[in-house]
């Protein structure tokens, strides 16, 4: 999954790697989903293909309809089955006409005579283009993919008008005239200044009380939305900016860190700060560009990342925060790289390094597990998904915290060389965070430094508006504290 062409790949709880829009519904609906949420084509054919070598079909033909889309409802079924909902919400990605969207479009199709007529209700999303010349939003789309949809046999029951700009009621009449659709049932969803009061929008047009009736459900009371409120008014808020810099490869595409970027909003709203991002690549500070840049913001995150390219430039960033004591918080990949530059002034060299990038080191700082040697497959076979870790108490970590053990979800290869845990802790390295069994570093951060702090772990993965993750909301108190006593 190339960060480029999917964004950010979101880990789940048991260890899927994931769509980054699973994160969203995390974030929204605050439940830990599963791999059961996330279905691809890759994974349908594979199935089928292997029903079919177990001689399931008993030597029939395979096709695509039925086997395949058989195949991807008893995968809707699964995930329905995974946790007892009321409703299952099943998004089909990209748009109608795509030659990949037709078999998920046609199981979807066929859910409403297997599960029932009343119990399916359709949501069409149609991006309604603004014409700048004209200042007008056009709706022939809309019209035109809602026919298209009519031809492989889903009538819509609701759709949503996502749009840049308010979407007045004339334009509502006119996509229920043209498509048949209740004009209760065409709801306009403009770019909401904030991103956390989209559901209270939806509330607002009724989307929930047409799916109650539509779906025949039982709603006893209304929806207590009294905290979201709250919180959303808080989001609104004008707040002081404070300016942090990520540092990452893939920096022209902001949806490769989208979560990280949730996270330090949400840790942002809790310190009624407003965090700015200012998005380096690491690449340029490799080139000698942007280090100034550096010198501006008020904290520093390091994400994840694979691959030698712009390593370079990460522990430039890190060398920077350690030298001028600025909060640097350091994410999986960001935890490697502030470990192997703490190496590097420990021996005055530029030698120590992570066998990722340079199989020759003399301190290889960050190893291969030694269960990962002998993995030839690289897909599906890194260290995934949750896992304990215990605290060491008296630690930023710990203090951030303010508990004993934590769950926190990984994707990586490569771990802290334990071989080198003597000489480091005995130069300013803690070891703050550690697998229960005591064997794999989990979280390190440097003593004498107000927070620098790296976690082998992913925690931008739990961080939810309403809940800021910890690691994330100490790192921006840490940053805010930083520009207080820089404006005195
Ligand atoms: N490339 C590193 C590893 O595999 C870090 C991975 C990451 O940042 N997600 O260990």
């Amino acid at each position: 999954m190339s960060p480029y062409q999917h964004g950010e790949v979101f880990v789940t709880e048991d260890g899927a790697e994931t769509d980054l829009d699973l994160g969203h519904y995390e974030r929204f609906i605050d439940e830990n989903l599963t791999r059961a949420s996330n279905t691809t084509t890759g994974q349908i054919y594979a199935e089928v293909i292997s029903k079919e070598r177990r001689g399931d079909y008993l030597g029939g033909t395979i096709q695509v309809i039925p086997h395949i889309t058989n195949e991807i409802k008893r995968r809707i079924g699964l995930a329905a089955r995974s946790s007892n909902p009321d409703v299952v919400i099943v998004e089909v990605g990209g748009t109608i006409g795509d030659i990949e969207s037709l078999p998920f479009l046609e199981a979807i199709r066929q859910m409403r005579k297997d599960v029932g007529r009343d119990h399916v209700a359709y949501i069409h999303v149609t991006w309604l283009p603004h014409i700048g010349a004209t200042n007008e939003l056009k709706t022939k789309p809309t019209q035109h993919s809602v026919h298209e949809l009519r031809g492989i046999g889903i009538n819509p029951d609701m759709i949503m008008l996502r749009s840049d700009l308010p979407v007045n009621e004339a334009i509502r009449e006119k996509v229920a005239l043209f498509t048949d659709v209740e004009p209760r049932a065409v709801i306009p969803l403009a770019t909401a200044a904030v991103l956390y009061e989209v559901p209270l929008l939806l509330e607002e047009f009724g989307v929930a009380d047409f799916l109650i009736d539509r779906l025949k459900l039982n709603a006893s009371a209304a929806p207590d939305l009294a905290d979201w409120h709250m919180m959303v008014e808080e989001m609104r808020k004008d707040k002081e900016p404070l300016p942090i810099a990520i540092v990452g490869k893939y920096v022209e595409l902001e949806d490769a860190y989208i979560s990280v970027r949730e996270s330090l909003y949400h840790a942002g709203v809790a310190h009624d700060v407003d965090v700015t991002i200012d998005w380096i690549s690491s690449e340029d500070l490799e080139k000698g560009r942007g280090l100034e840049r550096l010198d501006k913001v008020a904290g520093i995150v390091v994400p994840g990342g694979f691959g030698y390219r712009g390593i370079e430039g990460k522990i430039i960033a890190a060398k920077y925060a350690r030298e001028h004591k600025v909060p640097y918080l350091g994410l999986c990949l960001g935890m490697q790289v502030m470990c192997i530059e703490k190496m590097r002034t420990i021996v005055g060299s530029d030698d120590p390094n992570s066998t990722e990038f340079d199989h020759t080191t003399h301190y290889p700082v960050i190893d291969l597990m030694p269960e990962q040697r002998d993995i030839s497959d690289m897909g599906g076979t890194m260290r995934l998904g949750s896992y304990p870790c215990a605290l060491v108490p008296g630690t930023q970590a710990a203090r951030a915290y303010g508990t004993a053990i934590v769950h926190e979800r990984h994707r990586h290869r490569f771990e802290f060389n334990n071989a080198y845990r003597e000489v480091m802790t005995k130069n300013g390295l803690v070891l703050s965070g550690l697998s229960p069994d005591g064997r794999l570093v989990e979280i390190a951060e440097l003593a004498d430094h107000p927070f620098m702090v790296g976690s082998q772990f992913h925690p931008e993965f739990k961080s939810r508006p309403n809940r800021p993750h910890p690691l994330f909301k100490a790192f921006v108190e840490a940053a805010a504290a930083r520009l207080d006593a820089a404006e005195k």
